[in-house]
């Protein structure tokens, strides 16, 4: 059962002092902390079988390599991929959209047309951008209503047998928003579509099923999911990743080369040149079995008290605005009328509270409601509700401080 003061034990930063006060960690979404046992396996990878993989004959290198290919099974079977090839190991959501849009900026053409929606992390932006630069294809935005949701509704005229991919997030992190993603898919797909999402801030909260949704491409980071950062990944339904030109050219990502002519390795290997992050790769591969300990239902009960809790407090606030009230994750935007969001992070900071303030990385939603930015508090199941009581009188202090 879950048991919140064991669970705070497994994380060891929760016990650090901030000019003083003790840490209340409310930035998740920006990056998640880290487990002892995550921990525990970066110590004891470079303590005892660094070495690089694929190719040694000697044993700490077969023991690194078995280690490495065990995790990418693990991230298989966690996201319920058909093959453990269908798994390409990057180095984080913003490399694993890259891979695809670069791939893409050779295949689409003139008179193609993809669809982006309103809600999307600067990463889910300006890759397409790019691709569309190159390709000459036409980029079009699923607008957003005023409580964070997107107008789907709209979708559907959008689409049309010109367009050839739709990307979209799982879960916003600006707002929390829970984008019904099957439906989208589901929608693309009559159109012949391709859909990438990005699940960089659903995979904290949500345990994605690729075969049941039929999802052609989903990505996400180890970071924001109890694993080290500089490491991500990327799933691909095994025939478009075979369609999709290499991303990189290196090491290990060839079968021959000679100067007149390479040929590339089959998948995964085809996306992975170079020596990859083959500590991180393991440590990811322990985070998710953590996360599996844990039990998703349990993440998301206390996950959704703490959210209740948080918002019928902040409510209460005079003068406190929430954007995004849709069925969302444990994510809580907001401003309080008159102050700006950076000064009441900073405030909240001298008082031990980690938040976020700004943008988001979500300028175009922040456009939308009109603001320069929010202060953002992503809440973790190893997160409490005395914490909150914490912050709203926090809060209160800033508000009086500040007006
Ligand atoms: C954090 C985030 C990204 C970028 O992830 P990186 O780990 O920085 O590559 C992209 N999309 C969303 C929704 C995010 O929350």
């Amino acid at each position: 059962m879950f048991n919140i003061n064991k669970v705070r034990e497994d994380f060891p930063i929760l016990n650090r002092k901030i000019n003083g006060k003790q840490l209340i960690y409310f930035d998740n979404g920006a990056t998640s902390q880290t487990p002892k046992v995550v921990i525990d396996t970066i110590v004891d990878y470079y303590t005892n079988y660094n070495a690089n993989i694929h190719r040694g004959v000697h044993t700490l290198s077969q023991e690194a390599t078995d280690k490495y290919e065990e995790a990418r099974i693990k991230i298989q079977k966690h996201f319920n991929a058909k093959q453990p090839y269908e798994i390409i190991l990057t180095s984080g959501t913003t490399e694993s959209i890259n891979i695809i849009s670069s791939g893409f900026s050779s295949i689409l053409k003139k008179g193609d047309e993809v669809i982006v929606s309103a809600l999307e992390h600067h990463s889910n932006i300006v890759p397409w951008q790019i691709m569309c630069e190159k390709s000459g294809a036409e980029l079009k935005v699923i607008p957003m209503n005023e409580n964070g949701s997107l107008q789907l509704d709209l979708l559907d005229d959008m689409l049309n047998e010109n367009t050839k991919l739709v990307f979209c997030n799982h879960v916003s992190n600006a707002l929390g928003t829970i984008n019904p993603i099957k439906e989208i898919i589901e929608k693309a797909h009559k159109y012949g579509a391709y859909v990438l999402i990005d699940g960089a801030q659903s995979c904290p909260h949500i345990k994605p099923d690729v075969q049941e949704l039929d999802v052609d491409f989903y990505v996400s980071s180890a970071h924001k999911m109890y694993g080290p950062t500089g490491v991500g990944v990327l799933y691909g339904k095994e025939e478009l990743l075979n369609l999709l030109p290499p991303y990189q050219g290196g090491g290990e990502m060839i079968k021959t080369v000679t100067f007149e002519k390479t040929t590339y390795a089959d998948l995964p290997h085809k996306f992975e040149a170079g020596t990859p992050n083959i500590c991180g790769v393991i440590a990811f591969g322990v985070a998710i079995d953590y996360m599996n300990s844990i039990g998703f239902s349990n993440i998301q009960k206390q996950e959704n008290d703490l959210l209740e809790y948080a918002t019928e407090k902040l409510q209460k606030i005079d003068g406190l605005t929430i954007y995004g009230t849709h069925n969302k994750t444990s994510i809580i935007s907001f401003n309080i009328k008159g102050i700006h969001p950076y000064d009441i992070g900073s405030i909240l900071d001298k008082l031990g509270i980690a938040v976020r303030t700004g943008h988001h990385c979500a300028q175009p939603i922040m456009d939308f409601y009109k603001i320069p930015g929010t202060v953002r508090i992503s809440l973790a199941f190893y997160n409490t509700k005395e914490e909150i009581d914490i912050l709203i009188e926090a809060i209160k202090k800033a508000k009086t401080m500040l007006s």
